[in-house]
């Protein structure tokens, strides 16, 4: 959106959020009507994000019968997800995160909601209702939007961390634990998720080395005595990691700097968790929505509710929240912005005349992943795959990874589009790890296009549908190399 000069004159005395409002009230219901005619997809309520925030905020619309529609994004369940032992969440008795997250995705399904396993890719603010870009290439029409996309671990921004990302070091240990088995681990970080890291590693790594920047940890002093007598888990106060050394392998060392002596050292390790400071999800929102000096989306001022600057887009989380972060308390916001968004619909007359055309066209997500995508778990099957006369593309990833999982509707798409021409096949890579050495894979996912049982074309790491489906046609106009 250009806003004109004078604009920007009036928009600097008005605030930076005046800018950007788009130009439409109250609702003009002949939108709503004009969409719904041409079977575009409409949708009262869309929560971008399917962690702990998304699913809370879903709850009030599901119950009122508005079927929102949770798009979880590249981390289904959120960062809880990861945690081992949740016992901070009110009236629940100890649980891990992932059990949490399966109980309040239960509770959201039965009152209505209508969970997507896709990445939202853009949101256009310009024109109302609101249009959101999804990663399979699809667009949904939204009423209403309630952001709860959350934070991801930050990057130090050290020498080696780039070269090393996704080769011994990591940030999730739900889905790159299994890297640490049997070795020396290092978790930076000193507060409750690097307390629970080191529990979660407990079950792989040989030892795990907590490295702590001050004199003492941050972490709640509940979660400190959950390692303490613990043999494997040991910590490093006054130390910062001030660089990442290794070779063609992997990371050999890390270098140490110790804030009391100011000496430096090096300190053996080839796998390290990153569980410093969180960066909210902002990326679809700069620009649009202002964002606070923490990089949080900012609620609409003097206001006790979780609605933006924007009409009609509220949020909640981690993603406007810089000081709580506890689950009580964004379970919490993210309830007040379903209320928030049915409130909202309330006040523009979004009534009973308006709720039969919607349900007249209700949304019908793809099913993902798409179901003649099939999985290799043995080497006899790969053999027996790398027979077949069609071509093949085979995804290496990990169960949890969230770049596999935000590739998974791009998948369906391009099944779904060369479904007779090509064969689509998964192989967990820790099931089958020979493979991964074999073909000398060094990021997932990794798509390999195979024809008479040769790679033609490949593509490792994240990447999105233009990306894979480029890669697809590449390999797919390939000459056929000769048979095996
Ligand atoms: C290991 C670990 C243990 C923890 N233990 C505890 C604990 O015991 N108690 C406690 O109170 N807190 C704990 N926390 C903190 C707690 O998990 C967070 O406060 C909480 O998960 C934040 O919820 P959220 O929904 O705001 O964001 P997140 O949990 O970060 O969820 C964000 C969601 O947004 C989705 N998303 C992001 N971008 C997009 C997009 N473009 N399109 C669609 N979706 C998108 C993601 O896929 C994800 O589903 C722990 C955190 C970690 C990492």
């Amino acid at each position: 959106m250009k806003p004109s000069l004078g604009k920007l004159i009036i928009a600097s005395f008005l605030g930076y959020s005046t800018l950007f409002a788009p130009p439409f009230c109250p609702i003009d219901s002949s939108k709503i009507s004009a969409l719904v005619s041409h079977k575009a997809p409409l949708v009262a309520v869309a929560i971008i994000g399917g962690g702990p925030t998304g699913l809370a905020a879903a709850l009030p619309p599901a119950r009122s019968g508005y079927q929102p529609v949770v798009f979880q994004g590249p981390k289904p369940g959120g960062e809880l997800a990861e945690a081992q032992v949740v016992e901070n969440w009110p009236g629940l008795e100890k649980l891990s995160g992932a059990a949490a997250m399966e109980k309040l995705e239960h509770q959201a399904r039965e009152f209505g909601a209508l969970i997507v396993p896709l990445v939202v890719d853009d949101l256009d603010v310009t024109s109302w209702p609101y249009k959101l870009t999804l990663n399979n290439g699809t667009h949904v029409y939204a009423l209403t939007v309630i952001i709860a996309t959350g934070s991801t671990q930050g990057m130090l921004g050290i020498e080696g961390e780039q070269t090393y990302w996704g080769r011994g070091l990591f940030s999730c240990g739900l889905c790159d634990g299994s890297y640490a088995h049997g070795k020396d681990a290092v978790i930076i970080g000193g507060g409750d998720i690097a307390i629970q890291r080191a529990l979660q590693l407990l079950p792989e790594a040989r030892h795990s080395t907590l490295i702590v920047p001050g004199p003492r940890m941050t972490a709640h002093e509940s979660m400190q005595e959950k390692i303490k007598g613990l043999e494997t888990i040991s910590v490093l106060y006054n130390k910062e990691v001030k660089e990442i050394v290794g070779d063609e392998k992997g990371i050999t060392h890390i270098m140490l700097y110790d804030t009391v002596t100011h000496e430096t050292s090096p300190f053996t390790t080839s796998c390290i968790f990153l569980s410093t400071g969180l960066t909210p999800n902002i990326e679809l929102f700069k620009g649009k929505l202002d964002i606070t000096k923490d990089g949080c989306v900012t609620l609409k001022e003097c206001s006790r509710s979780q609605n933006t600057v924007l009409e009609g887009i509220m949020a909640a989380g981690t993603v406007s929240d810089p000081t709580y972060r506890q689950i009580a308390t964004i379970t919490g916001d993210g309830n007040k912005a379903g209320m928030d968004a049915l409130s909202w619909l309330s006040k523009w007359g979004f009534d009973s005349t308006l709720r039969p055309l919607l349900s007249s066209n209700p949304y019908t997500p793809p099913v993902i992943p798409h179901p003649s995508i099939k999985h290799i778990t043995t080497l006899k099957e790969f053999g027996r795959v790398l027979m077949e006369p069609k071509p093949v593309l085979l995804e290496f990833y990990a169960p949890g990874c969230p770049s596999c999982r935000k590739m998974e509707g791009p998948l369906t798409t391009i099944t779904e589009d060369y479904k007779t021409s090509l064969n689509v096949y998964k192989i967990d890579k820790d099931k089958l790890y020979s493979l991964i050495e074999l073909y000398d894979i060094n990021f997932i996912p990794a798509f390999l296009l195979m024809k008479n049982g040769k790679e033609v074309s490949r593509l490792e790491g994240e990447s999105n549908l233009t990306g894979l489906s480029d890669q697809v046609k590449k390999g797919l106009e390939q000459q056929a190399p000769q048979k095996l």
